[in-house]
């Protein structure tokens, strides 16, 4: 018999990817300009052009036997030794080069991160809305997700909340800002909250219990937004980057892990990392786009792109009498179902050919996210069908 959980996730497509293949279907049916796909995560705006200059230097000059060699398992120490120094430089994050290890992009570094400090009967706290795939990459761990409510509307954390669902299993708690679904960059008064919180219990249990910073979006910030660097607030954290996102690079699959130095037993804790890689079976990033990394430190694609279509979205919703509040962050709006069931509006939403992500599967099933990591163009064309949408819901 082959492995009933393995199989059940591969058989079972997400929500996200069922909505997606949908809006495949129909375009062929109907013309891609008239269907309007707000349902993935994939970023629209092209690399900077750093990327394209910065690869085709590193094939030109450099030797193809070098080039795409093994890297050591956490991957080319000058690329650390740069990341660290720009972490430094910017956030004055005091990290080290030697705790940093190089992940094929975010869900490795979680996965990594995850399987390096989970034993059997631990349990990881997740704060909803979150991204789903927290649930399979906990479980993988062995670990079993124990999920804690951010209020809405505005989805800051509750410390108070997160406290009672700390008990002596807890092993850590994932936190994604700028998040996705909600968009909302946790402000740093709620950080001081959480990690106070975090510390006591922490001393009552006599044991760390990690935070897992998931920050793919750190980049992408709007109005000025101040997201704090985790290090500063918490020992014991584990920074799961990725340049998926920032760069607009999500197939190449490049990131890394940071476990900070005053981390109870880092060395150690960095040395699970190296392990629990190893047990996975990732040898080493992909060496490639290791070596392009120190080029594009602190570069990003156009983000402006993202503001201009949330302000735009954000503005016109609003107007029409749906409910939302305007995110900091990320590319997504998470908006109140004007009707009870998402889900039936998400269908109601298709009769006008757009295609919305029920909240259900990030926790906070009132609520629907509509990604807008799309060109500006699909935007202006969509909003006839929300202004239709609206009329249709009698708002
Ligand atoms: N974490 C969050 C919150 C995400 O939204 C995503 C991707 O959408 C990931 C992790 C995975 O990112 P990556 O593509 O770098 O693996």
């Amino acid at each position: 018999m082959i492995n009933q959980t393995m199989l059940a996730l591969g058989t079972k497509r997400s929500v996200i990817r069922e909505i997606f293949e949908y809006g495949c279907n129909r375009k062929a049916e109907i013309g891609a300009e008239n269907v309007f796909d707000f349902s993935l995560g994939n970023p629209s705006v092209p690399a900077p052009e750093i990327v394209k200059e910065e690869l085709s230097r590193l094939i030109t000059e450099t030797p193809a036997a070098a080039l795409h060699a093994y890297t050591t398992a956490a991957g080319d120490f000058s690329v650390r030794t740069a990341i660290a120094n720009y972490l430094n430089n910017t956030y004055q994050a005091n990290v080290k080069p030697e705790l940093i290890y190089l992940t094929v992009g975010a869900a490795a570094s979680l996965t990594v991160s995850l399987t390096a400090i989970t034993c059997p009967g631990d349990e990881v706290l997740v704060l909803a809305p979150y991204f789903p795939e927290y649930n399979v990459f906990i479980r993988q761990a062995g670990g079993t997700p124990v999920v804690v409510t951010c209020p809405a509307p505005d989805f800051q954390p509750n410390p108070e909340a997160v406290k009672a669902a700390i008990t002596p299993n807890t092993k850590a708690i994932i936190i994604n800002s700028p998040n996705n679904p909600s968009g909302v960059v946790f402000s740093e008064e709620s950080i001081l909250a959480l990690c106070s919180a975090l510390k006591e219990k922490q001393e009552e249990y006599g044991h760390p219990i990690y935070l897992i910073a998931d920050e793919p979006y750190r980049e992408l910030a709007y109005d000025d937004a101040n997201v704090p660097y985790l290090t500063k607030y918490y020992n014991n954290t584990l920074v799961c980057y990725s340049f998926s996102k920032s760069l607009s690079l999500p197939g190449e699959r490049i990131g890394y892990i940071l476990v900070s130095q005053t981390a109870q037993d880092a060395n150690n804790l960095y040395a699970a990392v190296c392990g629990a890689g190893r047990s996975l079976g990732f040898v080493c990033a992909p060496a490639l786009f290791q070596k392009l990394i120190p080029a594009c430190l602190g570069k990003t694609s156009d983000v402006a792109i993202y503001q201009q279509n949330r302000d735009r979205l954000y503005n016109f919703l609003s107007q029409k009498g749906f409910t939302l509040s305007k995110p900091q962050g990320a590319f997504y709006l998470f908006m109140k179902s004007p009707i009870g069931d998402t889900y039936a509006f998400c269908e109601k939403a298709k009769e006008f050919e757009l295609l919305l992500v029920p909240g259900e599967d990030f926790g906070i099933p009132e609520y629907v996210r509509i990604s807008y990591c799309v060109s500006p163009e699909m935007i202006e064309r969509s909003l006839p069908a929300f202004e239709k949408l609206a009329k249709s819901l009698g708002l």
